[in-house]
This record gives structure tokens, C-alpha cells and sequence, in this order.
């Protein structure tokens, strides 16, 4: 046999790779976990950690996750459920402003939403940074001692200054060579109110030549006197993020730290505070290493927290789960589906080369997941009548109700089928009757035949139209042998075929058919403001004739409507015996035939 290489199979990336070479290897294998995050005493009391990997999800808990966390959301519980490891859920709420429970609470409902869970048997790794503010200070306090730290009085101005260029080194502090006595009572001034706001920094003592800025002597505590909202008043110091992060990573024993792009630059720091802290025995080796992978990026929505939150809260949208938005919370709401969201991230893969993905990708991975697992129903969204002239009628008038078999899914015949009411009047779209045709229209015209789904061969014989020369009302009539699914039924043969619902037996409804947010695939590009892409006919609401099972449609089903496209039972406004339905996306070929 030759020795061809194997394909990769879907779903593999560089990451993974790395994974599989590190478990290999043992790289991780005589790692301690105690049971909980904590310093090297702590965990080297546990046993051997049965997890070979732990991972991480560390949202900041400032606002709703959109579509590129679920990059991140997969990408990292993925890996732990692949190869027998955890992945928390780690709140990364170390800064106390624009932090609130509100968006805790949202976070773990989406992740739940998309299929992960934090928990297993053993433990729940569900944890927030800031538990870990006593700990960042002992480390910081321990930077000092060794002499890797020291408090520098500089303003803001003169340090981002004496920082130096990309081309060009930095300068020193006048405050570099602080004694330790001197910097730890400083640093503790800080801690205990003694100044104010923005007046001390502690800055790791690194390098202030080196090549890369972030190691040019880091910030990593400043003085901030704000409400936390899990630490209440206790800190008026708070870490920065690029020191608390590996810290975080550390104390969870995590063994891939996996980040996006723009955090590369950090490794080489990330790599030496966690050196410094284990030769000063708070952590123990293996430590953490951090990975790269591109962000999401993703036309026709916008992705940034800051982007989103403006939109919500200037009311461009009805709330963070308005279903055009691309947070996960809209996603759901919109009908996106959780399967869809992994066929999505299966495709897209994981690189370090930054990209743009197309949105209608997305939209093809929810299409090609309802059309597997969504039935089918009728609907008639732009409703004129038609009026069956030979139906036949009682003595009152009433006309007669006749069973129509429907396929509720035509892949699944075990699925069965479900009975439609066919009567004298039916609804029909409007654009399912053309009164001069175009050429190749095969819908109903003057003295045109054509199929009524499910039912019989109608023959148009005339229309009646308002003061204006709209159509109103369509006639008919019908040939009684030619039912669908009874023998010769196809004896007479017509192009066309179309949808309808009784007039009796309609349920009348709500539908919201929503498109894209934005107008323009890269909204805000260049020095346009983002709010000027935003497409004016995003959603349009009407009044659409459903099949009357659809009233029995739970919150959150989805159904395709034939011929039009797939549609959910609106997760907040619906009620028993009431669901409202949006549009989650069209059919792609809607209309081809
Ligand atoms: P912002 O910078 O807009 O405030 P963020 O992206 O930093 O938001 P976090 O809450 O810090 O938001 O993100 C949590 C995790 O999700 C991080 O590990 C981050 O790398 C990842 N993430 C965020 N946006 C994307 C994206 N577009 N694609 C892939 N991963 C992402
Ligand atoms: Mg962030």
C-alpha cells in the first residue's frame, strides 16, 4: 500500500495539533488539580488531574456574546470534550465598570444554548476572576519582594511618553529604582485609600529597551476607586487585565490558553509573570501556554461589544436579543439552531490568518441544519382569496371540509403526514396569480391550470379587482378526479403548483420577516459611521394565514413554511395557542420553479 498522508479530517486545525502532541508527549500529565483554582500549595495537596487538558471560555462579562464567542465557545469546549479534558467558564470580570450580573446571567444561558456545559460528574468549573483579587495581590506584592516590580509616580502623560516608539526605546522611570521597602509600602498605601485615583501605577520592572512595547515595564496595578459588582468596596486597586489573565489561567491549572490575534504581542509577558511567580513558588510547573487563532469576522453584522452596546442602547434595535442582532441571544431568538452554529464553526476552521467569512455562510450552515430537522408547514404570507365557484356546499351554504394529506417532512416519511382542511375559500399568495403573465410563469393566470398542493387541479375562470384595478378575489374551478394521492390524479397534467390554507380555518398571525441589520458587508468601513450601513427594511411585520396546526406551535419550534423559507415560534411573544413566528432565513432557491 502507499504511503499517502490522510486527510485531515474536518474540523482538525493547528490547535488540535498542538493538543495531540502535548498529550503524546505527557507535557501535562503530572499536573495536580485539588479540586478547585489555587496557588501551587493548594494544588500540589491533589491528586493527578484526570482532565489531560483544561481549557477556558473567559468572557468579560460587559455585554451579550455574539457569533465570533461561539468561534471561541466551540473552539474551546470542542477541544476539552475531544480529548477527555475540561473547559470552564471563567468570567473575566477583574475590571469593575460596565460589569453586571445581567450579563452573567445571559453568558450562561447562551453557552448552555450552544450544547456545553462546565460541569461534569466531579466538578463545576464555573468561576469568576475577580475571586481572585487576593491572590493577584500576594503575586504583586511577591514581584516586589524579588524585585520585578515597583510603583512609579510618572503621569500618565510622561509614561506613555518615556514609553518610546516602535522604532525607538523607551526611557526609565525616575522611579524605577524604588527600594523594595519603599515600593511595598507604597503599593500598600495604594491598596489601603491612601491615594488617589490614577496618581500611583505598579509597573512590572522589565525592559525598557526591549523590542516589543509590552514588555516595557507593563503597567499591572492601578488605583480605581469603583464598585465591584461581586467585591463590592473591598479594592481600590485593581489589576490590569494582561497581568491577571495568566494569573487567572494558572490558578485553574488551565493547559491551553487559547486567545485571539491581537494577544500575541502579550505572550512573551503572559510566559515571563508566570515564570517569575513560579521561581517564587506561588505557581508550579507545567505552566499555561497561550495560543493565537484568528477572530471571527463576519460580514453584514458588527461584532464589537462597544458596536452593540451602542445599538441597544440608542434603540436602533428592540433589546440585546432583538433577533437581527448577531448576539446569541438574537441568534436564538431569530431561529438560528445550536447544530447550525457547529456545522458553521466546523467549516470556518480555526487559523492564525485573519479573514473575512461571508455571511450568507453562515445562513447556509442554518439552512442546511433546518432543512434536515425543521417540518413542514403551509403558510400564506401576501393573502388574496380564491373561491372554488364548484366546490360543493350544504343546503345552508356551508361548504364542505375535505382532508388533505401533507408530508410533514418529505426526507422523513416517518414523520407522517398531517391533515390540511381544503374548503370553497382559500387563501393564496397574491404573486401566485398573475393577471397578464410574464414569460415562463407558471402560477394561476386568467384561464390558467395549476396545482393546489395536496389537493386538486384548478382550472381560473375569472377575478374581481377594487377601485384601484387590484385583485381581490380569484375563481375558480375544480377537476374532482384529479386529488392528490388518489389513482390518475396526474392524469391531467399542469407546470405549476401552489400553496394555500382555507379561509375557515386559517389561523391569522404575526410574522416578522427579518433581513440583514446592515446594508453594507463591512458596516463602518473606512470613515463611514456604522449606523449610516444600517439597512432601513430589516424587519417587516405582517399579518400572514397559517395552517391552523401552526397555532399548537410551541415557543421555539421551528417549521419551514413551504416555499418560503424557515420560520420560529418567537421565543419572548409567544403564548399558548398564540405563537408569533419569525423569519430565520429565506429558502436559497426560493421561487426557482
Ligand atoms: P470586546 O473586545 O468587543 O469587548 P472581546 O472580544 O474581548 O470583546 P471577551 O468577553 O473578552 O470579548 O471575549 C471572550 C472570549 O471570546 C475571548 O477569549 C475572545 O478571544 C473570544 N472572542 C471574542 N470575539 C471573538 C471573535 N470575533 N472571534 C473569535 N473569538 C472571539
Ligand atoms: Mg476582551
Amino acid at each position: 500500500m502507499s504511503q499517502e498522508k490522510a486527510p485531515i479530517p474536518l474540523g482538525s486545525n493547528f490547535i488540535r495539533a498542538i493538543v495531540e502532541k502535548d498529550i503524546e508527549q505527557g507535557v501535562y500529565a503530572s499536573r495536580k488539580w485539588a479540586g478547585s483554582p489555587g496557588e501551587a500549595k493548594h494544588q500540589a495537596a491533589g491528586e493527578l488531574d484526570s482532565a489531560k487538558i483544561r481549557t477556558r471560555f473567559p468572557p468579560e462579562p460587559n455585554g451579550y456574546l455574539h457569533i465570533g464567542h461561539a468561534k471561541s465557545i466551540f473552539l474551546n469546549f470542542g477541544l476539552a470534550r475531544d480529548y477527555n479534558g475540561v473547559c470552564h467558564l471563567r468570567f473575566d470580570d477583574t475590571n469593575p465598570e460596565k460589569e453586571s450580573q445581567e450579563y452573567v446571567d445571559s453568558i450562561t444561558d447562551s453557552v448552555k444554548w450552544l450544547g456545553f456545559s462546565w460541569q461534569n460528574a466531579k466538578e463545576s468549573n464555573l468561576y469568576f476572576a475577580s475571586n481572585y483579587f487576593d491572590f493577584m495581590y500576594r503575586a504583586a506584592e511577591s514581584l516586589i519582594e524579588n524585585g520585578y516590580a515597583y510603583v512609579d509616580s510618572q503621569s500618565a502623560e510622561e509614561m506613555r511618553i518615556n514609553r518610546g516608539t516602535l522604532t525607538e526605546a523607551g526611557k526609565n522611570s525616575p522611579w524605577r529604582d524604588r527600594t523594595v521597602a519603599e515600593n511595598l509600602a507604597l503599593f500598600r498605601e495604594m491598596r489601603d485609600g491612601k491615594h488617589a485615583d490614577g496618581s500611583l501605577i505598579l509597573r512590572a520592572k522589565i525592559d525598557m529597551a526591549s523590542p516589543n512595547i509590552n514588555l516595557r515595564d507593563p503597567a499591572i496595578y492601578r488605583v480605581r476607586r469603583a464598585h465591584h459588582h461581586n467585591t463590592g468596596d473591598k479594592w481600590c486597586i485593581y489589576p490590569m487585565y494582561t497581568f491577571a489573565h495568566p494569573i487567572e489561567d494558572a490558578l485553574e491549572q488551565i493547559t491551553h490558553s487559547i486567545c485571539t490575534l491581537e494577544f500575541e504581542d502579550q505572550r512573551p509577558f503572559y510566559d515571563w509573570l508566570l515564570e517569575r511567580l513560579a521561581e517564587a513558588g506561588l505557581l508550579a510547573h507545567p505552566l499555561p501556554k497561550q495560543y493565537e487563532f484568528a477572530r471571527l469576522n463576519l460580514t453584514y453584522v458588527v461584532l464589537s461589544k462597544r458596536k452593540l452596546i451602542q445599538l441597544v442602547e440608542e434603540k436602533h434595535v428592540s433589546d440585546w436579543d432583538d433577533p437581527r442582532l448577531p448576539t446569541l441571544a438574537g441568534a436564538r431568538r431569530r431561529g438560528y439552531v445550536a447544530e447550525g452554529f457547529k456545522l458553521f464553526t466546523d467549516r470556518i476552521g480555526v487559523s492564525k490568518a485573519d479573514s473575512w467569512i461571508d455571511y450568507s455562510t453562515f445562513e447556509d450552515c442554518m439552512r442546511e441544519v433546518l432543512n434536515i430537522n425543521a417540518e413542514r408547514r403551509i403558510a400564506v404570507l401576501d393573502p388574496i382569496k380564491l373561491v372554488i365557484d364548484n366546490y360543493p356546499v350544504d343546503a345552508n351554504g356551508q361548504s364542505q371540509v375535505e382532508d388533505c394529506f401533507a408530508p410533514n417532512h418529505p426526507l422523513k416519511p416517518e414523520l407522517g403526514k398531517r391533515v390540511v382542511p381544503l374548503t370553497r375559500e382559500l387563501w393564496i399568495e397574491r404573486e401566485d396569480f398573475m393577471e397578464v403573465p410574464s414569460k415562463g410563469y407558471f402560477r394561476l393566470t386568467p384561464e390558467g391550470m395549476v396545482r393546489l398542493r395536496y389537493g386538486y387541479v384548478v382550472k381560473c375562470t375569472s377575478c374581481e379587482k377594487d377601485a384601484d384595478g387590484n385583485v381581490t378575489v380569484v375563481h375558480c374551478e375544480y377537476l374532482p378526479d384529479t386529488k392528490s394521492g388518489t389513482p390518475g390524479s396526474d392524469s391531467v397534467k399542469v407546470k405549476g403548483n401552489i400553496h394555500w390554507v382555507s379561509v375557515t380555518h386559517a389561523y391569522e398571525c404575526e410574522v416578522r420577516l427579518y433581513d440583514r441589520l446592515f446594508k453594507e458587508a463591512h458596516p463602518g468601513e473606512g470613515d463611514r459611521d456604522f449606523l449610516n450601513d444600517m439597512n432601513p427594511n430589516s424587519v417587516t411585520v405582517i399579518t400572514a394565514q397559517l395552517e391552523p396546526s401552526l397555532k399548537d406551535a410551541k415557543a421555539e419550534d421551528s417549521f419551514q413554511f413551504e416555499r418560503h423559507g424557515y420560520f420560529v415560534a418567537d421565543k419572548k411573544d409567544s403564548v399558548a395557542g398564540k405563537p408569533v413566528f419569525n423569519r430565520t432565513v429565506t429558502l436559497r432557491d426560493a421561487w426557482q420553479k
